[in-house]
């Protein structure tokens, strides 16, 4: 089982598990898929009687085959055995109708954490059976950067450069980033959105120069984005595990068919959703939460991915994407591994800014995603009406997803539909934007968040606290032409 991964467009560009884990993106500018996921199943027996790190296991050694139970269980415990405050990783509530899963008690407050705790670990481990450095290059729309900055602090063999939009971010995200401390990380702003720096890294992955300049320091470039499956796979384990709380909690029966409520961007959080179910989760299902940015609702509604839209800049920043990367992946899967078809899909994105898959995969889409968007003034009404009625507070990206939960639940008239929906921010990190929605206008970020602390029964997360006062170590601002030299430069500082 070497060669397990394949690139979503071509069967001949294989990949095991750990080189697919170092190279991020697959030489053709694919996605590594595994094609014999759907024949992976998981036991529900064993995942109801586990603990998160034992369901971790249980996912991990399905999908990474070439790494040892040790490794594995070493990584497991590097990343979650003390960096998260829940004892349960990422705990379920109920809130009113809906099920909430907390997927934000890590180190940065976001649920990138949970895959990005772990992802530095599969790499490091990677990396010693093949004695190399990796430089990871990542484009962040916000919570991202922070997380990954975090997860790669100081892990030996690696650094690591994060590029974010400048003035694009909440003070709060800014902050936590211009503040990393670490002797291997680099921080730059960028002139430009979310989608010019993840095109301009997509574009460094695939440049002969730099990989050469980064050659001579014994360097390989790798993305620690959403679209490596040391970031996907991690994500697979909260499905399972939610599944596994709403049976102790005698919410459902064990086989009984669940719905997930999936606040969206990059398509990566959801994407690991659907691979649960193709591992044998019962899954009614996906209903993806779009903000104003509603590209993923037009395309599940119509059939026509078309990235040629506006812009638009909301208050949930970490899903304002128009092009959603590992929508890709859930396209291989759905036309039956076709991946020619896949790649002709993906040249009409790159040709035309649009691609339409016809009437035949719509329906199949359609089957196991529903969808819906908020803009910011609905998404603020969501916030205001949940705390309101339940004295629960929303981030506004959570508040898209619990929204679109909310509806699918009334919408279900005739029978009881259990639908979690992932909260996938701390409050914390938008006080102002919260505030707002709660009646309350503070624009200074640290007043908001005092001000947040003294209405929301749950207290603010102790690396947030501790924001205030560090110390911005980061300033430079760059134009996307000017990213290449950056990770050159960075290749030549950081492993010199
Ligand atoms: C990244 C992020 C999302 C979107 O997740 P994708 O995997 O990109 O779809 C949603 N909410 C928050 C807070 C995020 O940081």
């Amino acid at each position: 089982m070497d060669s397990a991964y394949q690139s979503t467009r071509d069967k001949a560009l294989q990949a095991s598990a750990k080189q697919a884990v170092l190279n991020g993106i697959a030489p053709d500018g694919g996605l590594y898929v595994l094609p014999e996921l759907d024949t992976v199943k998981i036991d529900l027996d064993q995942i109801l009687q586990g603990s998160y790190l034992d369901n971790a296991y249980t996912v991990l050694s399905a999908l990474l085959p070439d790494y040892t139970k040790e490794e594995l269980q070493e990584c497991i415990h590097n990343a979650y055995g003390n960096s998260f405050t829940n004892e349960k990783i990422t705990p379920l509530r109920q809130v009113g109708d809906v099920y909430v899963l907390e997927l934000f008690h890590g180190p940065t407050s976001a649920f990138k954490d949970v895959a990005l705790t772990l992802l530095p670990q599969l790499m490091s481990a990677a990396l010693k059976s093949q004695e190399g450095k990796a430089l990871i290059l990542t484009a962040t729309s916000g919570d991202t950067g922070k997380a990954a900055l975090s997860g790669f602090q100081d892990v030996p063999n690696t650094g690591i450069c994060v590029f974010y939009p400048d003035g694009k971010v909440s003070a709060m995200q800014y902050k936590q980033m211009a503040s990393q401390q670490g002797s291997n990380v680099k921080v730059f702003g960028i002139q430009g959105n979310f989608d010019d720096a993840q095109t301009e890294v997509k574009n460094l992955f695939l440049n002969p120069e730099l990989a050469k300049q980064a050659a001579r320091h014994q360097v390989r470039l790798s993305s620690a984005n959403s679209i490596n499956i040391g970031r996907l796979i991690p994500q697979i384990v909260y499905y399972f595990d939610a599944y596994k709380q709403l049976v102790q909690q005698g919410v459902i029966e064990k086989g009984e068919e669940i719905s997930f409520s999936v606040p969206t961007g990059n398509f990566g959080d959801v994407l690991a959703g659907y691979y649960a179910s193709l591992m044998g989760l019962p899954v009614k299902k996906f209903y993806v939460a779009s903000n104003a940015n509603n590209v993923l609702t037009e395309f599940l509604n119509t059939g026509r991915y078309d990235k040629n839209r506006p812009f638009i800049q909301t208050i949930s920043p970490s899903m304002d994407i128009l092009v959603s990367s590992n929508l890709e992946r859930l396209l291989y899967y759905m036309a039956d591994k076709d991946e020619a078809k896949v790649a002709g899909w993906m040249q009409d994105l790159k040709d035309k800014g649009f691609y339409e898959v016809g009437p035949e995969m719509l329906e199949r889409l359609q089957a196991k995603f529903g969808c819906g968007s908020y803009d910011d003034a609905a998404t603020k009404q969501i916030i205001h009406d949940v705390f309101e009625q339940y004295g629960y507070v929303l981030d506004p990206h959570s508040a898209i997803g619990y929204g679109l939960a909310d509806e699918a639940i009334k919408a279900n008239q005739d029978g009881k539909e259990v639908v979690v929906a992932l909260a996938t921010a701390s409050p914390y990190k938008f006080c102002s934007d919260v505030l707002d929605a709660l009646g309350t206008q503070e624009k200074d970020p640290w007043k908001a968040l005092h001000k947040l602390e003294e209405i929301n029964p749950d207290p603010v997360p102790a690396g947030l606290a501790a924001l205030e006062e560090a110390e911005i170590l980061h300033k430079d601002v760059l134009k996307t032409e000017e990213m290449q030299q950056a990770v050159a430069g960075a290749c030549a500082e950081l492993f010199a």
